[in-house]
């Protein structure tokens, strides 16, 4: 028996998240981790989520994974619903995280990428026992058809002569390998959303080029969604679709992604374009955010960003903006759109 691949129809709705509230609990106080999050993503598309470090990025992910610190930091209020292709929508927050169902759509269903592969690579296990045991964990076949698929996805992913570097240990392999290795074992089980935490952040700009091209031609082949959290707006703009804009764990702006970049709203939007160097902008300054993303133990009253905000009123330091369709598609939490 082969290991299937889903049939997958782009643009269905695979994952939605309704006014997610997840809180850390620390002796220090209450730490807002995301605060009251809504978004959806769609089979076959790519949603990039940009946004300082404590943001609230990763948390998010690892919330949808409900891979959280529990009871220490712990989803308070909110619905995560999951469509997987030809079963039942599930809502996540309502399972057990350890529960049999849990474990079966991690993995199975929704996989995971970091930044650092040793975070998800053993380094006393060969790549390839890796690979083949989620496999085996997730699909009913024996261990030959778990071997071949192990090697396909390591070839899928330029992995070379994998039928040689399987058997290989993560030291073996260099830092661009571990992390292609890293993709091959969250892509073994053909999930139906990958999410991929800062996936090229540690490496040289050569080789994180290969891999995002990389993963973009496996999104298309498998038609997989793909959740990308990183801060570099460039490779938002390489890979993305849509983009969610976070600040201090609340969303900011949401909008297509040449929206995003050709007519931001949001003055934190507007300052991180404004902070990166652009092909076509020659001679134009780089103009950094000034100040510092506030305490998550002292958040200023009204909008979190008014102490940085160079357009902020005396109504933004009182209340904290709603979410608005300043036009079609283009969501915005800031007064000067209402
Ligand atoms: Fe700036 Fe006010 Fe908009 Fe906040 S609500 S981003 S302070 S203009």
């Amino acid at each position: 028996m082969a290991v299937k691949q889903r049939e997958l129809a782009t643009g269905q709705e695979l994952l939605r998240i309704e006014n997610l509230y997840t809180q850390f609990f620390t002796e220090q106080g209450v730490v807002k981790a995301v605060d009251g999050v809504s978004f959806s993503i769609e089979q076959g598309k790519t949603l990039g989520i940009v946004g300082e470090s404590g943001c609230g990025k990763s948390i998010t992910a690892m919330s949808i994974m409900r891979l959280l610190p529990e009871p220490r930091g712990r989803i308070v209020e909110g619905k995560i619903t999951f469509y997987p292709p030809d079963e039942n929508s599930v809502d996540l927050t309502a399972l057990d995280r350890h529960s049999p169902e849990m474990r079966s759509i991690r993995g199975r269903h929704i996989a995971m990428i970091f930044q650092e592969p040793m975070t998800s690579l053993n380094p006393v296990y060969t790549v390839g026992a890796q690979i083949t045991e989620a496999i085996q964990l997730h699909q009913k076949v024996n261990k030959e058809t778990a071997r071949s698929r192990a090697i396909e996805v390591l070839e899928q992913v330029d992995i070379p002569d994998p039928e040689r570097r399987i058997d290989e240990y993560p030291h073996q392999m260099s830092g661009g390998q571990r992390q292609r290795a890293m993709i091959a074992m969250a892509l073994s089980c053909y999930p139906s959303l990958l999410i991929a935490d800062e996936p090229t952040t540690a490496l040289d700009v050569t080789i994180q080029a290969k891999i995002l091209r990389n993963m973009r031609g496996l999104q298309k082949q498998y038609g997989m969604a793909i959740m990308l959290i990183t801060h570099d707006l460039g490779v938002i703009g390489q890979m993305a679709d849509e983009v969610l804009v976070m600040y201090v764990g609340k969303k900011v702006e949401q909008a297509g992604v040449r929206n995003i970049f050709h007519n931001p709203l949001h003055p934190y939007t507007q300052g991180l374009i404004k902070s990166i160097p652009l092909i076509g902008l020659r001679g134009k300054k780089l103009l950094p955010i000034t100040g510092s993303v506030p305490s998550p133990y002292n958040l200023p009253k009204g909008c979190y960003f008014a102490p940085r905000c160079p357009s902020a009123m005396d109504r933004c330091r009182q209340e904290a903006p709603s979410e608005v369709e300043a036009e079609p598609g283009h969501l915005v939490s800031c007064w000067l759109y209402k």
